[in-house]
């Protein structure tokens, strides 16, 4: 699986050149490989690459592929999530980074109380509106926030977004950009023990770039890494 090896050099050296740009150091950026549809002898083979993190979007996924995947990467929850399913992984993964509703952060709550343990999450924003099945919108932001911050079990981590897809990433660039002064803004204006607002996860394999570049310090890369997804 060589070309696992070849396509993580090129994604960090991609990463060295993005922050040399705008005079930040790469040890700011944690890459997420996007398993998603990657089966587990893959996922094993590119822990020896040096991948780190696995991010997934499906509950169902994360279960049947965790007994096989060598334990060391952490593995974080990237997409859409139910309430209904949070127990299931609620010992597997170390960040939520889809969270979007205080009903969601209620369920996560609950569970993480249960396991005696902090969950950290991130919330989830739609500033693209057009485009968006879910996040929570910008106008709602920061009651959300606040509403979550009275549960005890859940710690924010900071933010998430998901760009439009376009062909030229210049396009999403505005969004990014949005993205990090209301990063910025809320780890001004709301304090709290629960709110460390030290993560911006922004960026995938077509705009990770564009996204390093506006502030992100945490990018999902897929299709960079692992290749093309075989959805059948
Ligand atoms: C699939 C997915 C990615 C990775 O997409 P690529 O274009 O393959 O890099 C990133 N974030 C989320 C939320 C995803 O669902």
């Amino acid at each position: 699986m060589d070309y696992l090896k070849i396509n993580l050099d090129a994604i960090n050296q991609k990463i060295v050149q993005a922050c040399q740009r705008v005079g930040r150091s790469p040890e700011e950026i944690t890459l997420i490989a996007v398993s998603k549809t990657v089966e587990a002898d893959v996922m094993n083979a590119s822990v020896e690459y040096g991948v780190q993190v696995f991010g997934e979007n499906k509950v169902q996924e994360i279960r049947r592929k965790f007994p096989d995947v060598v334990s060391g990467p952490k593995w974080h929850l990237i997409g859409h999530l139910q309430s209904n399913k949070v127990k299931y992984i609620i010992d597997k993964v170390e960040l939520i980074h889809s969270v979007d509703s205080f009903k969601l952060a209620e369920e996560i709550n609950k569970r993480a109380g249960l396991e005696n343990r902090l969950m950290d999450v991130l919330i989830q924003v739609d500033i693209a509106e057009e485009t968006q099945k879910f996040g929570c919108d910008k106008d709602e932001l920061y009651q959300l926030i606040k509403d979550i911050l009275k549960l005890d079990h859940i710690r924010i981590k900071g933010l998430m977004f998901i760009a439009p897809f376009v062909d030229n990433p210049e396009e999403v660039r505005v969004y990014f950009k949005e993205m990090k002064q209301l990063f910025d803004q809320i780890k001004v204006e709301i304090k709290h023990d629960h709110l460390s607002m030290d993560t911006l996860s922004m960026g995938m394999t077509g705009d990770f770039e564009v996204a390093i570049e506006e502030g992100a310090t945490m990018i999902r890369v897929g299709t960079g890494i692992f290749g093309k997804r075989n959805y059948s």
